[in-house]
């Protein structure tokens, strides 16, 4: 659930790290759906609900708040915030009456984030795939970019939602960068990058 503490806004979960708690602003079930229509609308499929999306993955803030409110009556604006803001992983940027999504897009767009400065980045695949990434790099499959992780931790987690056992590439970003490949701070956690091709992956040594 989400709910809102007078003095340090919204947060997840029963009390806020202050002790109070709060005010309920959506169930677990709403924050569910809601969840699910906000990245669907702004990685998936805006045009299938009218939303013009600029090529930075940018949307008009109220015209989202429309689109949800179309589908679900007892929302808000404020629900969407709540739920923005309470986002541990950063999965949402606002700007002014902007709103887009920092990863996850399988909508063709071109995202401006600054570069990567971490040398070495991570990215977790099956035992199965290992052979063909390692001869034929990394590519994105349903997504427009691939993700990387910047810590070892981070890429186990994200691998883990796919394969019980997965095998860790190292990724040589300081070199790839420096031969022209770019590499995209989606967050402290992500960097996106077009295509890693393989001469700069190698399996990690346990
Ligand atoms: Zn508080």
């Amino acid at each position: 659930m989400i709910k809102k503490c007078e003095n340090h806004g919204f947060f997840r979960g029963e009390a806020c790290a202050c002790g109070e708690v709060g005010s309920l602003i959506l169930s677990d079930e709403q924050t569910e759906r809601l969840g699910r229509f906000i990245s669907g609308a702004l990685r998936h499929f805006p045009d299938d609900l009218g939303l013009a999306m600029n090529q930075h993955g940018w949307v008009d803030v109220d015209v989202l708040v429309d689109a949800m409110r179309t589908r679900y009556k007892w929302s808000n604006k404020e629900k969407l915030f709540s739920i923005i803001e309470s986002d541990v992983k950063g999965r949402y940027e606002v700007k002014g009456n902007k709103i887009r999504a920092r990863y996850g897009h399988s909508v063709d767009i071109d995202l401006d984030y600054p570069e990567n400065t971490i040398p070495e980045l991570y990215y977790g695949a099956s035992r199965e795939e290992v052979d063909i990434l390692l001869e034929k790099g990394i590519r994105p499959i349903k997504q427009r970019y691939v993700h990387l992780s910047t810590s070892v931790e981070k890429a186990t987690e994200v691998a883990k939602i796919h394969t019980d056992d997965p095998v860790l590439l190292v990724i040589n970003a300081g070199e790839a960068q420096n031969d022209g490949v770019s590499m995209l701070a989606a967050t402290e956690n992500i960097v996106l990058c077009e295509e890693i091709p393989a001469q700069y992956l190698r399996v990690m040594q346990d």
